[in-house]
């Protein structure tokens, strides 16, 4: 551990990181994004659970480089130029697979990188871009409850200098989006990411229950973006905490761009 690493208490984040656009733009999210960035204290490592990383098991990232994945087709070619070269963590990748055990995880030492979920977000939260960086897979076989159950496993790590960034969106759904809607929400979609709200910054236990809710198949309709969201829920629930909203509102009418803080 390198003398200027803070081991000082950090929070877990969910960000719902919207279109890669957002990388390159300077706007209301990206903006809340740099000024949470800036108030944080420096992790010994970021552990990133993004949507694009969707696969049939857990994996986490364990190499010494992790390489900027471009992963989505049809943006400007700034866009594929954009690289975030930290490292990454071998070390803390077997820190982090310990403490989700019993449940394995495999450590993936050449595969996978820092996909657009994460390094979309991590521009703006950490844009010198020098904190080691490791990636969690989203298992697609496992429930919200056992997805609940592993973030209750990672707030330990919270307390040992790890920063959790889970990268998603509470409502994402393509088949329904609208162009000329820049900032705005259907009605189905402010409704849903409202209750998401409302259970978040109360009582996290029972976002799990709003599988129930009206609009949840609308707003997720694919488990993928919605899931992350789970492991920041997790660690709330295990320290007995509520979540702060860093960042709220709506894009192309079926995207939530809600973003929440805990601890
Ligand atoms: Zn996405």
């Amino acid at each position: 551990m390198s003398a200027d690493t803070d081991t000082s208490v950090q929070p877990a984040v969910f960000i719902g990181h919207g279109s890669p656009m957002n990388t390159l733009e300077l706007n209301r999210w990206t903006l809340a994004w740099r000024e949470l960035g800036a108030t944080l204290p420096r992790p010994r490592a970021v552990l990133v659970v993004s949507a694009h990383w969707f696969i049939g098991h857990s994996a986490i990232t364990a190499m010494e480089r992790p390489r900027t994945i471009h992963d989505f087709y049809g943006f400007p070619s700034e866009l594929f130029a954009f690289e975030y070269p930290a490292p990454g963590a071998p070390a803390v990748a077997e820190e982090v697979a310990a403490a989700l055990a019993p449940s394995w995880v495999g450590l993936d030492r050449d595969s996978w990188g820092i996909d657009h979920g994460a390094w979309s977000v991590l521009a703006h939260l950490l844009p010198d871009a020098d904190v080691p960086i490791l990636q969690l897979s989203v298992d697609a076989t496992k429930t919200w409850d056992q997805h609940l159950e592993l973030g209750r496993r990672l707030a330990g790590l919270r307390h040992e200098g790890v920063l959790v960034v889970a990268s998603g969106n509470v409502v994402h759904n393509f088949r329904f989006a609208d162009w000329s809607k820049v900032d705005a929400a259907h009605g189905w979609a402010e409704s849903f990411d409202d209750a998401v709200r409302a259970a978040m910054t109360t009582d996290p236990a029972v976002v799990g229950g709003l599988a129930a809710h009206d609009a949840y198949h609308l707003a997720v309709p694919t488990p993928d973006h919605y899931m992350p969201l789970a492991y920041v829920a997790g660690v709330a629930v295990e320290e007995g905490l509520a979540a702060r909203v860093v960042t709220d509102g709506h894009a192309y009418g079926s995207f939530s761009m809600a973003a929440y803080s805990v601890g």
